[in-house]
């Protein structure tokens, strides 16, 4: 099996913040997680709905899984040769990788003077701890890799049509050390056992973990 370019994504270290063992069954047990019922089918889509939505206010954006369904060394490349072009360049769904995390940008636009706008948007009236940690390690490996963010945006919810896009740029500035030390950590995790996590707070915070079942079993065998 060819090896992928990466070692985990945005989603997988937002996990490992969640609880240790998420992040390791979530990279070699897949098959143990309890898939989402119909009710978190239902909040998925509205959450794609309201990102649609947003996207539509950049009609003339390149969605870069348009062109690459599977994310790959290609995907990767492609989405670099896009952002070499002349002028302002809109993506949906630009490929970056650094420090082996890989990140999918909602929207990113390279403006005339070669800096970037990015935004990520959510489908929520508040910043929890899993956006606040996915958009820390998204600005991480955006920074690191185009160098010129002018500003990284976070677009919540006021109503199914209504944005609030706040500039979160400064204080994800404050978080690069900290996300730094987290990836060296998962990056040991994931190259070790299975972690021996006793369940507890963590199982439904701040959402509920698709592994439940599997560690409910462990526990009591
Ligand atoms: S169920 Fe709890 S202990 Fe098990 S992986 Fe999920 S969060 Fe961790």
């Amino acid at each position: 099996m060819k090896q992928k370019v990466y070692l985990f994504t945005k989603t997988a270290f937002v996990r490992g913040m969640q609880c240790r063992k998420l992040i390791y069954l979530d990279k070699y047990c897949s098959k143990l997680r309890t898939p989402p019922d119909a009710e978190t089918l239902a909040r998925f889509k509205k959450g794609r709905d309201f990102e649609t939505a947003f996207k539509d206010l950049f009609p003339n954006a390149v969605d870069v899984k348009q062109h690459h369904k599977i994310v790959s060394e290609k995907y990767i490349d492609f989405t670099q040769t896009l952002l070499d072009k002349e002028g302002k360049v809109e993506l949906f769904e630009a490929g970056i990788l650094y420090d082996k995390v890989l990140v999918l940008t909602d929207v990113l636009r390279k403006n005339e003077d070669g800096s970037y706008d990015i935004f990520e948007v959510k489908h929520s009236e508040k910043i929890n701890s899993a956006i606040a940690w996915d958009l820390a390690v998204q600005y991480y490996v955006c920074k690191h890799k185009l160098h010129r963010i002018n500003t990284f945006n976070v677009v919540t919810r006021v109503n199914e049509t209504e944005f609030l896009v706040v500039d979160k740029k400064e204080e994800l500035e404050e978080k690069l050390d900290i996300v730094s030390a987290h990836i060296k950590e998962f990056e040991e995790i994931l190259q070790g056992f299975e972690p021996d996590i006793p369940m507890g707070e963590q199982c439904e915070n701040p959402y509920p973990c698709d592994f439940r079942k599997y560690c409910m079993m462990k526990q009591v065998l």
